[in-house]
């Protein structure tokens, strides 16, 4: 039997499933293929950053194949649709009678794997699909009922009683070198045109080695003072895999054997960073099983539908501050100069400029969530979008319309000295900590620093009015002109209910 492995967001050798099946079943060869596919990109809103790391790892992975008599065989095609056919094709070309690959679950990507199989079983060939991105199966982690958790803290602890039960993170075997090769592997085609952001090579090396010596550094040197380092973006506190996760260079079960290792076995005692960081890759499978379970969340919709009717501002301005760091917010504008000249931002700025770009500009999460796909080198739909639904309060488990971060206290909180300030707003570099955080208008001046764009206080009351339960009624009439920011845009109004003490972070 000949095998063909088509990789796409699993782009290893070691620990996957598909590529280890099919090596142990195909006794007369195997190929490999991977397609690059512009357009589809683009509609997906990869950026040069992420496009160019997976090209970079794609190259690495054809070398890493080509050690093993594996070839590496590119497709290009503008989408998913001519897809199918290519592929049989090449299955064709090197009478492979199955083909192997790992389960993606986003819905765009669903319907690509649904016609390559329609069209490979209906020429008599065998599809072999893996579950591969989740520690645990998607099924395997369910309520009492049978249903999806939507909550975190309960969906962590299910989590950890499935997995403790099961055999433990199994991690595959790279496999052995095939007796001969088939085919020849191509080049990897460079970097199309027209994507968004800038490729950023010099700060994230390629290939499966780099990713397993960054863990490895991770686990040995900051694994157990995670909890402590996890929120200052001054420090390198977090082990910023989330690129390798994301492209699948490196999987969860290799994350998760390494912390346990490091914690000699135990999942929910002993060391306080690994319980924290582990439970931060429970984050990771939660956002991904809340998108298996409720689709609609990869196809712009909101968790809680509720708010798909809440009267998000057209702000242009506002938008156009926001992603170039011109916000007069100094912290904001450090995360999001920060996204621009790397690619990556630190998690709990992550937070700040999502709950800024949502509820002091009130502007629609779905563009804060374009554009951070669109910078990020770790874009990632499940993540991505997890992480903006929560901070606009309109998804699961989301943070309460009423929790919202006060920019400048956040600041002072998570970087006092204001040295991650300073690192990417050089213009304000000689401000003392103490004003650094919420410059004065002499100190703006000095610096040539922008005025804040917004008030905070006006902001955060005109929010909690649009929020609160009941306020589409109490504000049919028109919005409280006095603390309105701006302009609305014409998608009406709503609300997503809850209730609870107000409070300002
Ligand atoms: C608005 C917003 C957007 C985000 N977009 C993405 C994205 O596109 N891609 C992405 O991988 N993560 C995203 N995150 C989650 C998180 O910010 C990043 O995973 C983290 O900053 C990556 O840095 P690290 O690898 O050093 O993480 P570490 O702190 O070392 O954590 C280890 C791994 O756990 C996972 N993880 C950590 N935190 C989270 C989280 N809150 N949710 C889900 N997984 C998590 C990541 O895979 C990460 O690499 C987003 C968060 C927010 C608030």
């Amino acid at each position: 039997m000949r095998a063909m492995v088509w990789f796409r967001s699993d782009l290893r050798i070691r620990d996957n499933p598909a590529l280890h099946h099919a090596c142990r079943e195909a006794d007369e060869g195997v190929v490999a293929a991977y397609a690059v596919c512009p357009a589809q990109w683009q509609a997906h809103d990869w950026g040069a950053a992420r496009a160019d790391f997976v090209l970079r790892h794609v190259a690495a992975l054809s070398r890493e194949l080509e050690g093993r008599r594996i070839a590496l065989r590119m497709l290009t095609t503008p989408d998913f649709a001519g897809l199918p056919q290519r592929l049989l094709d090449l299955a064709g070309e090197h009478h492979c009678q199955r083909l192997f690959f790992n389960r993606e679950y986003e819905v765009n990507e669903l319907r690509r794997d649904a016609a390559v199989t329609s069209l490979f079983e209906g020429h008599g060939l065998q599809v072999r699909a893996f579950h591969d991105q989740l520690a645990l199966e998607p099924d395997a982690v369910l309520t009492g009922s049978g249903g999806p958790y939507t909550v975190y803290t309960p969906f962590r602890r299910a989590w950890e009683r499935v997995f403790e039960d099961s055999a433990g993170p199994e991690v595959l075997p790279a496999p052995r070198a095939r007796p001969h090769m088939l085919g020849k592997p191509d080049p990897v085609p460079p970097l199309p045109a027209g994507l968004p952001g800038k490729a950023r090579a010099d700060l994230w090396p390629a290939g499966e080695n780099t990713a397993g010596r960054r863990l490895q550094a991770f686990v040995e040197r900051r694994l157990t003072g995670y909890h402590a380092s996890r929120d200052l973006p001054a420090e390198e506190g977090t082990s910023r895999l989330s690129p390798y996760l994301a492209c699948g260079v490196l999987s969860v079960r290799q994350c998760l054997r390494a912390a346990l290792e490091a914690n000699r076995g135990r999942l929910t005692s002993g060391d306080k960073g690994v319980l924290t960081w582990i439970g931060e890759l429970i984050w990771r499978e939660f956002y991904r099983h809340i998108l298996i379970r409720f689709p609609r969340v990869s196809m712009h919709r909101p968790f809680r539908l509720e708010t798909d009717r809440l009267p998000w501002r057209d702000d242009e301005r506002g938008l156009s501050a926001w992603c170039e760091g011109r916000t007069g917010f100094p912290i904001v504008d450090a995360g999001m100069r920060q996204l621009a000249e790397t690619g990556w931002m630190h998690n709990r700025l992550r937070m700040i400029v999502a709950m800024f770009l949502t509820k002091d500009l009130f502007i629609d999460w779905r563009l804060g969530e374009r554009h951070f796909m669109r910078h990020l080198v770790d874009g990632d739909l499940a993540s991505n979008n997890g992480g903006w639904q929560w901070s606009a309060s309109t998804g699961t488990d989301a943070a309460p319309y009423f929790r919202i971060f006060n920019p400048v206290a956040q600041s002072r909180r998570w970087d006092p000295e204001g040295a991650f300030v300073r690192r990417f707003v050089p213009e304000l570099a000689d401000v003392p900590a103490d004003r650094i955080h919420e410059p004065d208008e002499a100190t703006r001046r000095r610096a040539g620093y922008p005025a804040p764009i917004v008030d905070h206080a006006a902001a955060r009351a005109y929010v909690l009015s649009v929020f609160r339960p009941g306020a589409a009624a109490a504000s049919s009439g028109g919005l409280p002109r006095a603390t309105e920011p701006a302009r609305k845009s014409p998608r009406g109004r709503g609300t997503p209910g809850g209730a609870g003490a107000r409070r300002s972070e």
